[in-house]
């Protein structure tokens, strides 16, 4: 990487006809891009040919939140520091790069962990590559205004894209029932940290085969030469927002199945260079996973592209069944894929009409297998007028694995229990991880060097468990200091940052107590909103003695379709505007909710906090990786009983975590009992208090005297609906543990000493959470793919 500089001259000179100090922050961005794609080639042009040799597999993705590519590339690359000293020779600052936009190609933690992965992928040397959709405009940005939010376009493209290769000539024809576009893929280099391989993510943009009309045009019919393109265009134009929720749109299909007839048509263009029709090899060769069930029409098209190299359906099923692999990554009822069958002939008849071969055919096997007709009912992959998705991928996937270790136990026994009872072998768990790289080494130098002096060597970036050499330290006094030190440096910096961008006076020597993560009723941000109202009371009415100043801060969009998560960020903006002005309380207490929560937001984010805010209803938030991030980075989580939460507490030791509320069991029992919120609202006064202030004229609702959203949510907590129970994610019942934990928290924060311990034990033990081991332990368990 030693001329790294002189490319970067001569490719400002090529580009710009100008001198590396006269760029814009821009303009460096491209050129410095530039410069460093034109160093790896050669180790990319060598890692691709490997992977053409050997057994590989594939990530199939509806997203990929990469975040910002420039500083991780550089560090990846182990030139980061030299190029920022080399550059502020010239007089110019490395931060220029914040002015470029994060790549928001997901929505939150299903795209992000499919970005670890493939940085783990490229780490580990597992020959591993991503295939998705290159939408024109990623995830909206999200502007507060007056307590509201607001959507902004997300135009990412508009400072080019230096890390991104068009390949105009591996073009291929995706066809639809009413129209043919093509798919251009562009790749990205997955730049591998302490290796020369490096992988690639191909994304894939749909454009006309026509770009224009010219009988049309010269008719004078102007809209009409420009439909087919805007038509194509529009396939590939923007990224649905929902998190964890379904949405059944013509556009959102056409999205899911364009990406993947592309990715399997190069896919078995490859394969065919090397074995002509003979198509024996190809689940020997290739190993696909689909992440969620965005990518299972790959099924059905792989079967189509088979079928039509002459091969039968059932030859042809089996090869696709042996490719496939399948993660879960949610129960929630609202975001299992569900397509209606009309829709889908509306769309893609063929695909339709082979999903029916293959519904078929399950029924077929479980009849062969003496399955009763009352369970197979339950096992329809077409019921009706639905296509059940997750029924599809686990009946056409060799295996089906969950993401934390009570998720899985919950698919086996709740939502794929049939499925499990007939093939119990498919069933595996991968708890999800998140890289080291990005979440410790390249956002907190200052404790990464710490880790590597304790360690006594950096080679815990590659080796997550090594991390564990501190639990020698975490009684030594002076390591706890330094700790603590360091702790107060990154709230310092925060503290910053959130001046910069959102023009808040953040006190950092207040707790720094944080949720960051998709606004979701099921996440339960509006719990933590009401132990907030709690804990303000009490101190109001000096009930509440001893209490360290905290700062609370939250971060989350909400689906812009998803009425009640944007009323509860007018809520909680609501409440930062109470208690950060009420003189009894704003040296004690204060509340922000910071703008536009993305990766590189997220980064400054984790790495200063105290307390880890994972608070959503047992048995519903499938993993989580936030919680993580905080673990690595020594938070104590204040959490449930919920996904990983339950690994993370296992390893730290649950003391040095505060769990409270129900467990998955005790919300089992309370549904059975037949939970009743009202009663324990009508008993508790203080709960009462907390609740009714949504309706009794504490804030204002929407300015509509109590009938606004806030009336909304609370008529949710407390009254049943034709489509939902009240208190559907048990807030009331948890309410009063969650308050007990907080203050308990808060308490135990005062000895410094013996706090932070408890952040050391968490870094210490955080080895697990690394997405290395999850990606290989995919690569051996699943893929059955090599690795370092
Ligand atoms: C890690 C991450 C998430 C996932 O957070 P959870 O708390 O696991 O839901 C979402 N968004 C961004 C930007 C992230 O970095």
């Amino acid at each position: 990487m030693g001329n790294i500089m002189e490319k970067l001259e001569l490719t400002a000179q090529s580009m710009y006809c100008k001198k590396v100090e006269e760029l814009t922050p821009s303009e460096l961005h491209l050129s410095l891009g530039k410069a460093v794609m034109g160093e790896i080639a050669p180790n990319w042009e060598a890692s691709k040919a490997k992977h053409n040799n050997n057994r590989r597999a594939y990530y199939f993705s509806a997203e990929f939140l990469m975040g910002r590519m420039m500083y991780n590339n550089l560090y990846c690359l182990g030139i980061l520091d030299d190029v920022k000293k080399l550059l502020k020779k010239k007089g110019v600052d490395i931060n220029v790069f914040e002015d470029i936009d994060d790549a928001a190609l997901g929505n939150g933690g299903l795209g992000r962990l499919a970005a670890c992965y493939l940085d783990s992928a490229a780490t580990q040397e597992v020959p591993l590559d991503g295939y998705g959709i290159r939408y024109k405009y990623g995830l909206f940005k999200q502007l507060i205004k007056d307590g509201y939010q607001v959507e902004v376009s997300d135009n990412w493209q508009r400072f080019e894209d230096p890390w991104c290769l068009r390949r105009e000539d591996e073009a291929v024809l995706v066809s639809f029932k009413d129209q043919t576009v093509r798919a251009i893929p562009y790749d990205m280099a997955v730049i591998g940290c302490k290796t020369s391989n490096i992988n690639t993510l191909r994304l894939w943009q749909a454009e006309a085969v026509n770009d224009f009309d010219f009988t049309a045009f010269n008719d004078t019919e102007y809209d009409k030469a420009v439909k087919e393109k805007n038509d194509a265009e529009n396939i590939t134009k923007v990224l649905y927002p929902n998190d964890n929720k379904y949405e059944g749109k013509v556009l959102r299909l056409k999205q899911q199945y364009f990406f993947c007839s592309a990715s399997l048509q190069d896919i078995m263009r490859r394969y065919k260079a090397k074995h002509g029709n003979d198509f024996s090899y190809f689940a020997k060769e290739n190993a696909i996973q689909l992440n969620d069930t965005h990518p299972v029409s790959c099924v059905p098209e792989l079967v189509r592209l088979l079928m039509l190299e002459n091969m039968n359906f059932d030859e042809a099923f089996e090869i696709a069944r042996k490719t496939c692999a399948y993660t879960n990554h949610t129960v929630l009822g609202e975001a299992l894929e569900k397509w209606p069958a009309d829709l889908m002939t509306q769309v893609v008849p063929e695909i339709y009409h082979i999903i029916c071969l293959i519904a078929n055919k399950c029924q077929e096997e479980l009849t062969a297998k003496g399955i009763s007709e009352d369970m197979k009912a339950k096992m329809r992959i077409v019921d009706g007028n639905v296509v059940h998705m997750a029924r599809l991928a686990t009946y056409a996937s060799t295996y089906v694995n969950g993401v934390a270790q009570l998720h899985t136990e919950i698919l086996k026994d709740d939502v794929l229990k049939e499925w499990y009872q007939v093939y119990p072998e498919r069933f595996q768990n991968k708890t999800n991880g998140i890289t080291q790289r990005r979440w410790l080494g390249l956002c907190n130098p200052e404790l990464a060097a710490m880790i590597t002096d304790k360690v006594g060597s950096d080679e815990w970036l590659t080796d997550l468990s090594l991390i564990s050499k501190l639990n020698e330290s975490v009684n030594d006094t002076r390591t706890i200091n330094k700790f603590n030190t360091i702790k107060k440096k990154k709230k310092v910096q925060l503290a910053e940052y959130i001046k910069k961008m959102d023009g808040y006076d953040v006190n950092p020597d207040t707790i720094f107590d944080i949720q960051v993560k998709r606004l979701h009723e099921y996440k339960r941000q509006l719990l933590n909103a009401f132990s907030i109202m709690t804990i303000y009371y009490r101190l109001k009415e000096n009930k509440l003695k001893n209490w360290t100043p905290t700062t609370f801060i939250f971060g989350a969009k909400a689906a812009p379709g998803y009425a009640r998560a944007k009323a509860i960020i007018k809520y909680i903006n609501e409440i930062a505007n109470l208690v950060n002005n009420d003189p009894d309380t704003k040296d004690l207490l204060q509340v922000y909710f910071i703008s536009n929560y993305n990766v590189s937001y997220a980064e400054k984010i984790v790495v200063a906090a105290d307390i880890s805010e994972q608070t959503s209803t047992a048995g519903l938030e499938a993993s989580g990786t936030g919680n993580m991030k905080f673990m690595l980075n020594g938070a104590v989580t204040l959490g449930t009983y919920d996904g990983a939460n339950i690994e993370i507490a296992e390893c730290a030791g649950e003391e040095n975590e505060y769990i409270f509320g129900a467990r998955v069991e005790d919300i089992e029992k309370l549904k059975a009992e037949g939970y009743d919120p009202k009663k324990l609202y009508d008993a508790n006064p203080e709960i009462k208090r907390v609740v009714d202030t949504l309706i009794d004229g504490t804030f204002d609702d929407d300015g509509a005297q109590g009938e606004g959203s806030f009336k909304e949510l609370h008529d949710s907590l407390l009254k049943d609906s034709s489509w939902q129970k009240a208190d559907n994610y048990f807030l009331i019942y948890d309410l009063p543990l969650y308050v007990d934990a907080k203050i308990k928290a808060n308490a135990d924060y005062a000895d410094r000493k013996a706090f932070g311990k408890k952040c050391l034990m968490n870094i210490a033990n955080a080895g697990k959470f690394s997405s290395d081991r999850a990606i290989v332990e995919y690569a051996k368990e699943i893929w059955h793919v090599s690795h370092k």
